[in-house]
């Protein structure tokens, strides 16, 4: 047993207004430049839709993450490292600009500066990448935000179209208006990063010691393998620096114990950060099993008790500190993961073992409840429509366990029951211990889960150890750390912090 730390999220997407704070306070700290403007290292998606970039579920076409071969081995859809540099000035797999977007601003000192006259003056879009004017915008990266479009757009998600092939006329109808939820997303700092392994200089690396994936800003040659392996599109061209950028978890913030931006700004209150202990030893067998299904339960068994004393020794030899086993102990993410159960993977099957889980939505079956003019609160009618309503569950299944429905029923049933108990309990009745037997859980457990997962304060959604205390303080001397936190000021200059190159590399 080699045990790791990782920091890692969990987002309650039934929580997510689709408000793009998230969004909006990352682009402030990390992409607000010249270089950047059509990078969002934290976006929201509308689902169903077509995401960002377009299609990016699409890995037929943009071949990221693994595949495994006859032999039982992994291998990168996009093919090794020698093999791409065959295709380094015409990779196929890579999206070009339009597929994110091209981005825009508006002439608006027209508006102001016009000069007096009978014509109204206008404010023309204009290209942020070549400032020529732009005739018609076509794209952006909220196209399809709220289904907007979605008769046009959303029978394009790839997901639909794969689960239309399975679930045939089940699926003809306006799929559109049978529900829709937020997805935000931001780089899964995977436990086997395909980008790390995509790239042929040794600039993408993972960090020894809390499992962050970065970009060492003066190894990187600019070649984009990185792009082409993420198979969630979460590494992005640079293209005044030449250079590949991701998101940094806000390894400066983490670093001295201080949430994510998105994570602080989150309007929901729907995301979790904490340590998961894993074995690393089992990392590379748990990513290549045969069946896709198994995916989901291979990478929960490599992730360790926090409580079990093998585990604390084991982890403690491998040079661990009390401070990030007190937080494995008390995290949110390992309580959601493996003690309720009720957090999945995204996307599994892409074989890069993430560590940016997800709480599925039970909204759009309790809406479909109430639609009907039933109690959609109640523990029997939901449980009933989580069985009835096969379209979301198995698009749910589609994202978040490589299309097994069983997982997915599993934690919506545990969420519909943690619903259906706790409001007996707030109307004042008499608490009904069958509803959380049903799922195998007991009273107080639910109550537990209620608590994190609907009111739980900032200290218990968060808990972040330092790094090693004296390298800490070194680093609160040393990390501009306010201007991290209101980067307002920096707009313009690349962030110092992204070209800090810190030292302990896994791989
Ligand atoms: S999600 Fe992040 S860590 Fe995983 S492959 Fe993509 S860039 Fe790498
Ligand atoms: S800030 Fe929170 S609630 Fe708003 S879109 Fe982002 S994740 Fe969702």
């Amino acid at each position: 047993m080699r045990v790791m730390a990782q920091i890692a999220m969990v987002m309650n997407l039934d929580k997510c207004i689709g408000c793009h704070t998230c969004s909006v306070t990352c682009k402030q700290a990390w992409t607000n430049r010249q270089g950047t403007e059509y990078v969002w290292f934290n976006n929201v998606e509308t689902l169903p839709g077509q995401g960002y970039p377009r299609r990016w579920e699409d890995q037929e076409k943009w071949k990221g993450g693994w595949e495994r071969t006859r032999s039982g081995k992994l291998r990168l859809r996009a093919g090794g490292r020698l093999k791409n540099l065959g295709n380094l000035f015409a990779n196929p797999h890579l999206p070009q600009l339009d597929d994110y977007y091209q981005p825009w601003t508006y002439e608006y000192k027209n508006l102001t500066e016009a000069p007096a006259g009978d014509d109204m003056p206008t404010a023309r879009p204009v290209s942020q990448v070549t400032g020529e004017p732009i005739d018609k915008i076509e794209w952006g990266p909220n196209w399809d935000d709220n289904l907007g479009g979605a008769p046009a757009h959303a029978p394009k998600d790839p997901i639909v179209e794969k689960i239309r092939d399975e679930v045939g006329e089940k699926i003809r109808f306006e799929f559109e208006q049978s529900f829709m939820f937020y997805l935000p997303r931001i780089c899964e700092h995977c436990l086997n990063p395909a980008c790390v392994s995509s790239c042929p200089s040794g600039a993408m690396y993972k960090r020894e010691e809390d499992g962050i994936v970065l970009v060492d800003q003066d190894r990187c040659r600019g070649w984009r393998m990185c792009v082409t392996g993420c198979p969630y599109k979460k590494v992005y061209f640079n293209h005044r620096t030449g250079k590949a950028e991701k998101c940094t978890f806000c390894f400066p913030r983490i670093e001295v114990g201080m949430p994510t931006v998105c994570s602080e700004t989150c309007v929901g209150r729907m995301r979790y950060l904490g340590v998961m202990l894993y074995d690393a030893d089992r990392v590379a067998e748990a990513a290549a099993v045969e069946d896709e299904h198994d995916l989901y339960p291979s990478q929960v068994e490599c992730f360790l008790d926090p409580h079990d004393p093998a585990v604390i020794e084991a982890a403690r030899r491998s040079g661990i500190t009390d401070e990030w086993l007190r937080a494995a102990r008390d995290s949110p993410v390992h309580d959601l993961i493996a003690t309720y159960q009720v957090a999945l993977p995204l996307h599994p099957e892409y074989r890069t073992m993430p560590m940016v889980w997800y709480v599925p939505p039970l909204s759009p079956v309790v809406e479909a409840v109430a639609a009907t003019g039933s109690d959609g609160e109640d523990a029997g009618n939901l449980f009933g429509a989580i069985d009835a309503l096969r379209i979301p569950v198995e698009y749910l299944a589609a994202i978040l366990t490589a299309g097994d429905t069983y997982p997915v029923e599993a934690v919506l049933r545990r969420m519909a029951a943690m619903r259906a108990y706790m409001r007996k309990i707030n109307l004042g009745e008499e608490r009904d211990e069958s509803i959380a037997r049903a799922v195998g859980l007991t009273g107080a457990e639910m109550e537990d889960m209620f608590r994190l997962l609907a009111i739980a304060k900032a200290e218990d959604r968060f808990v972040v150890p330092t790094a090693a205390r004296p390298e800490a303080e070194a680093l609160a001397d040393t990390h501009p750390l306010d201007a991290a936190a209101c980067p307002v000021d920096a707009v313009g200059e690349p962030p110092v912090l992204l070209n800090i190159s810190p030292t302990r590399r896994r791989s």
